[in-house]
């Protein structure tokens, strides 16, 4: 048998522990229920006691190399303390991972959430074969990942790839980081349900009123179901929604030139109704993207396709010199993808 690893992916309702091989193969997933209500040294005993039981079982066949934790939040990687969470109150100006690592006697690794995800996707994932990729969250918010040459970039204090507070619309909607007109008030789980609300306000979206006043959760997936069916408001709001995603992502192509953005989360699931408008603004916003977007490229949309091919100006001399391609790809892990990419940070 294998070393192996312990991945961790604490999340706002669930507490999720793996034992991962090395190599990458999982050999057990648990999932707690987390309180986070209870406290701080509650959730991390939960946590050590979940970890000492899956490293002890697994210990026998091969090393325990460590445990690699993804949290909601941004983290000092030099103290291993937050510096901020949203979701986890009374965590910051604490020392998590010595006291976590105290606990265990093991060497123990935190990461951001967003960070994990980049990494799991890149290990085992839609990014196995690129060095260099950045990661879309699409979430509560969005969450973003960027890594160049294998490795995570972090900016001067591990704050970079805040995508989700990325401008897309000058005098759009307040967002609670101070500024108006975020990536995430129009392309997250949060944003589809605040659209269809006000959609509902405005009188104009007769159904999707229907559907709120009988669906007590209403939540985005309720939304995307009722655009599957065909209803017009619905599909407008995830129009809007790639639109807002399209100008992201030509804001990021351009500036980074990467060889993959790995669109995850939980929203992503309603790429079919937000992928054609978010491809069809990434082309016309993006010079780079116009000048190295696949030929056999993923959208359907067959009017999108044949506009796209027809590369015009400054796009089509740079093509003449590039063969190589811009990917925006789905992720491949789905809600594993933070628990593989804790796994591997010890494991490396
Ligand atoms: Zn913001």
């Amino acid at each position: 048998m294998p070393d192996f690893s312990i991945g961790v992916d604490l999340g706002g309702t669930n507490l999720r522990i793996a034992a991962i091989s090395t190599e990458g193969q999982l050999l057990e997933k648990i999932t707690l229920g987390v309180k986070v209500a209870l406290g701080r040294d509650h959730v991390i005993g939960e946590m050590c006691d979940a970890i000492k039981r899956l490293s002890d079982q697994y210990r026998g066949s091969g090393r325990f190399v460590g445990a690699g934790i993804g949290v909601p939040g941004i983290i000092d990687m030099e103290t291993g303390m937050m510096m901020k969470s949203a979701n986890l109150p009374g965590w910051s100006e604490y020392p998590v991972r010595d006291e976590i690592e105290r606990r265990l006697g093991a060497r123990v690794f935190l990461e951001n959430d967003a960070n994990v995800a980049a990494l799991g996707e890149k290990w085992l994932g839609a990014a196995r074969d690129v060095d260099n990729m950045a990661m879309v969250t699409l979430g509560t918010g969005i969450g973003g990942a960027i890594i160049l040459n294998g490795k995570i970039f972090y900016g001067m204090n591990g704050m970079a790839g805040e995508f989700g507070h990325v401008t897309v619309e000058p005098n759009g909607v307040p967002c609670g980081c101070g500024n108006h007109g975020c990536a995430e008030r129009y392309a997250s789980a949060t944003a589809v349900v605040r659209m269809a609300r006000e959609a509902i306000e405005s009188g104009q979206a007769p159904e999707l009123a229907r559907a709120a006043s009988s669906d007590a959760e209403f939540s985005a997936r309720s939304i995307y179901n009722l655009a599957l069916q065909g209803n017009e408001d619905a599909r407008q709001i995830f129009r809007r929604f790639g639109v807002a995603l399209g100008i992201l992502l030509a804001d990021l192509v351009n500036v980074l030139n990467l060889d993959m953005f790995v669109i995850g989360g939980g929203v992503v699931s309603a790429w079919d109704a937000f992928a054609p408008p978010m491809f069809a603004e990434l082309r016309e916003r993006s010079l780079v993207y116009a000048a190295t977007a696949p030929d056999d490229h993923l959208e359907t949309d067959h009017f999108e396709k044949t506009h796209f091919e027809k590369k015009e100006g400054a796009s089509a001399q740079i093509a003449a010199y590039t063969r190589k391609k811009t990917i925006i790809t789905r992720a491949l892990l789905g809600s594993d993808a933070g628990l593989y990419g804790a796994a591997r940070i010890p494991a490396s």
